[in-house]
This record gives structure tokens, sequence and C-alpha cells, in this order.
């Protein structure tokens, strides 16, 4: 079946954090605007907003302010993505990425000029910027090593607190752990993060988790928690869990994929509900053409229904070899939808070093598109391919976010860029919003 035409100003491809922070930008700027993709991907992420945390990787210097960490990046890898950025767009793209966060329900805190430190499930602290506001509290606790009890519940896979505790007692003594039941699911084999947050919408399941939490809380201060305080309104659930067990109640992240990735996917949709965008979650984009008149014609899967979209500009936020981006065969990769030169070692043997786990990261994890100082692909000319292709988020080159970590901030801020160099084209050709 074929649909009609929809036109728009821009279409961005790709669900993960990019796609949904350049479709945030791009209608919070007035422009009519079509998101394609699948959200898949974002299930994954922890929730956790990373701006930088590490540089250079090969010495894993840590960084507690991001902000010189910036500064010394950028001096020291200028083809990075985010030396096409000033500081002040790189706040500006957080700012508003936070506040639409918190409109849609999933309010985020942070100290806005140093890293935060937060506990993971295994047991390590991992250094980010932006905090889901159910965690928060485990960043107070760990930073005035507070005496704090964790809590893990029998039958969920991956999160013990006997093992975070031993871990992490050295450095913070007040650490104690807890196993209980978790309450409505006692006698399933497994239970499941998803169904444990549904779980706990009803009050009155969140009255028994006190109960059963209660007992264990003798001198402490605070409660971790795996992260189940509810799909939807966690704050709310966090703070009212919080008062029937007298202490405050934050949030670990659980492995993935975890709860935390789906409040971001839901907030993003619910934020996006009633703006200018025009959603097609679960498609793809089967192919784009260039048209003459400069616009693109994006085409729309799955395979028995077809919808062409006719935008004026596009943001390619589709991801690296997870997301689909790029592909790698025997010897080379490509962009699979333009098939736009990417920047990759010459060859197929310096993909990989011979060690695993080499503190320099492999070749392969730079490899991607590399773009003019408006975010546009370059083709092999080393000119933009197209005048208004755009690209943002894990899919461009020189850098490495995992290592870094810098994966969110890198996807929000180039996702900033990119939408921002969009607009500027847009009116300097006198364009009138569809
Ligand atoms: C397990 C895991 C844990 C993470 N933890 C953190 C963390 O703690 N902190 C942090 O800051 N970051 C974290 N990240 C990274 C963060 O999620 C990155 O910012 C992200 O992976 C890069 O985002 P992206 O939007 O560029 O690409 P992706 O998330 O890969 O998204 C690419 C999108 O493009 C779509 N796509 C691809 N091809 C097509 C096509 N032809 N048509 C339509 N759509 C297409 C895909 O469906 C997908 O929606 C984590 C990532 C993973 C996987």
């Amino acid at each position: 079946m074929n649909l009609d035409p929809m036109e728009c100003d821009l279409a961005v491809i790709g669900c993960g954090i990019a796609g949904m922070a350049a479709t945030m930008f791009a209608v919070n700027r007035g422009l009519s605007t079509c998101q394609v993709g699948s959200p898949r991907e974002i299930g994954f992420a922890s929730g956790l907003l990373d701006l930088l945390g590490i540089h250079p990787i090969s010495e894993a210097k840590p960084w507690h302010d991001p902000w010189a960490g910036l500064d010394a990046l950028v001096r020291d890898v200028p083809q990075h993505p985010y030396a096409k950025l000033n500081k002040s767009d790189i706040r500006a793209a957080f700012d508003e990425l936070l506040e639409f966060l918190k409109s849609a329900g999933l309010p985020y805190s942070r100290h806005p000029e140093y890293n935060s430190s937060i506990i993971t499930h295994i047991g390590t602290m991992k250094t980010t910027y932006g905090v889901p506001e159910t965690m928060w509290k485990g960043v107070e606790a760990f930073e005035q090593k507070k005496p704090c009890l964790i809590v893990d519940f029998t039958s969920l896979k991956g999160f013990n607190a006997g093992l975070i505790v031993n871990r992490l007692k050295p450095s913070w003594p007040g650490l104690c752990a807890a196993r209980i039941d978790f309450p409505v699911n006692r006698l399933m084999a497994e239970v499941l993060p998803e169904h444990m947050a549904n779980t706990l919408a009803t009050p009155n399941n969140r009255e028994q988790l006190a109960q059963l939490i209660r007992p264990h809380v003798n001198d402490v201060e605070f409660v971790g928690i795996p992260a189940v305080l509810g799909l939807y309104r966690p704050t709310d659930i966090a703070s009212d869990i919080s008062q029937r067990v007298g202490v405050p109640v934050f949030e670990i992240s659980t492995m993935p994929p975890a709860i935390t990735g789906l409040r971001l996917k839901e907030a993003f949709e619910r934020g996006m509900g009633e703006k200018r965008a025009h959603y097609f979650p679960r498609n793809h984009v089967t192919g784009v053409k260039h048209e003459k008149t400069g616009r693109f014609k994006v085409s729309i899967g799955p395979d028995n229904v077809s919808q062409t979209v006719l935008s004026k500009g596009v943001v390619l936020a589709t991801g690296r070899f997870i997301g689909g981006g790029l592909h790698g065969d025997r010897t080379n990769i490509r962009e699979t939808l333009f098939d736009l030169p990417v920047y990759q070692p010459e060859t197929r043997t310096k993909w990989h070093r011979v060690d695993f786990l080499d503190r320099r990261g492999h070749l392969i994890n730079q490899a991607g598109l590399e773009t003019d100082d408006h975010f546009r692909p370059l083709a092999s000319n080393g000119r933009p391919a197209f005048e208004t292709l755009f690209a943002a988020g894990s899919i461009l080159a020189h850098q490495d976010w995992k290592r870094m970590k810098c994966g969110a901030g890198l996807a929000v801020a180039t996702a900033f860029g990119a939408v921002r160099a969009f607009v500027d084209h847009f009116r300097s050709k006198n364009y009138v919003s569809k």
C-alpha cells in the first residue's frame, strides 16, 4: 500500500538519543519534522547522560570537571565532533534537553560544573553528568559517605547487593546489604524490571515493598534499590516509597536492557506527542533520493506499507554498527543509506588491536562520517555531499564514546549543532515552514 507523500521541513532518520534530540531541537525551533526509526537501542541505555569522563583514552585520565576536559580534548583532538561546537552550545543543548525531559515527567539532576559519581549494578563507580532524579540521592550519599543500605531482590538477575557492598566498602565503610522477596511476584523463578516497575505503579504494592525494606533500615540514612520504581512518574514513586520507608530511597541502574532507557524513550515520545513532529516508530528508511528541486525523497517501510516523505533537509542519526548506520563487510565499512565515504582504518587488520583490553581502544571505534563545521557529511571530494544533509550522534568519526564516556552528550550536542546549521540555512533561503 502506498500512502500519499508527506511534506516537511526536516526528516530525522534514527530514534536513538541523537535522533530524539534532533527532533526535539527542530520542533522547538518551529520546524515541521518527520522522524523515522526503531527506538530499540535506546532501551539499552542506562539513562545516565555522560558529557565527557575520560581523555585521553590511552591514559584513561578521568575528568571531574568535564568542561576543562573538553578544552583539553578539543586542543588534543581537533577533529573530534565536540570541536565543532562552543562550550556555550553544549551547555545550551543540555539545558534545553533537561528542560524538555522535566516537562515530559523525567527530571534530571546534575552539578552543572562537575561530573558526579554513581553506583553501578556491578559495584563500580561510574562518572557521569546528567543523573535521573531518582538516582540523585545515591550521588549525595556517596559524596558524604553516609550510612547506606543496598537492597536486592530474590530472583532479580544481574543485581547483587552483597557484591556491590563488598566492592565499595573499602572506600565507603557505612554500606550494608540486604536481600528481600519482591512483593506480589514472590513465587516467580525470575522477576523482570519491567514487571516490577508496573507492579509499583500501585500504592498498595509500594506499601508492601516498604514493609519488607523497613526492618533492614536500622541506622542507615539512605536506601539504594535496583531501578524498578515505575516506568511513568518514577520521581513521584521514589518519593512515595521514601516516605513509607522513612529515609530517602534511590535507584541504581540494572543491567541492560534497563527500565531507565525505556523511560527515556517514553519521555521523548510523550514530550513530542503534542508538538509538530510526525513520528514513524518501528519503521525503517528503505532509501533516500536527492531530487533536482533540492528536496530529499525519503522512502519509509515496512515492506507492505510505504510512505514517502519530501523534506528540505535530513539529519542522519543512524548510529554506528548496533544502530545500523554503519556496516562492516570483510574489507570495508560502509554507510548504509547514502553510501557516504566512511573514515576508517586502511585495512581490516587494523580494525582491532591484538589485545582486546588495550587501553588505547580499537581504531574501528573511531570510524564514521567526517563532516564540515556545520555537521554536513563530506563526499569523496572533501566538500559537503549535499547542502542540507547533516549527521549527528555516534555515526560521526574521530570519537570513541564508550571509552571517552561521552555517549549521550555527543549525541545531544551534535544534534543541536546539526539542527542549528539547518535552521541557519533555512532562514538564509527565506523558506517558509510547512
Ligand atoms: C548498553 C549501552 C549503555 C549505554 N550507556 C550509556 C551511559 O551510561 N551514558 C551515556 O551517555 N550513553 C550511554 N550509551 C550510549 C548512548 O545511548 C549513545 O548516545 C547512543 O548509543 C548513540 O546514540 P545515537 O542516537 O547516535 O545512535 P543509536 O542509539 O545507535 O541510534 C541509531 C538509530 O538509527 C536507527 N536507524 C539505523 N538505520 C536506520 C534506517 N535505515 N532507517 C531508520 N532508522 C534507522 C536505529 O533504529 C536507531 O534508532 C549506552 C549505549 C549502550 C548501547
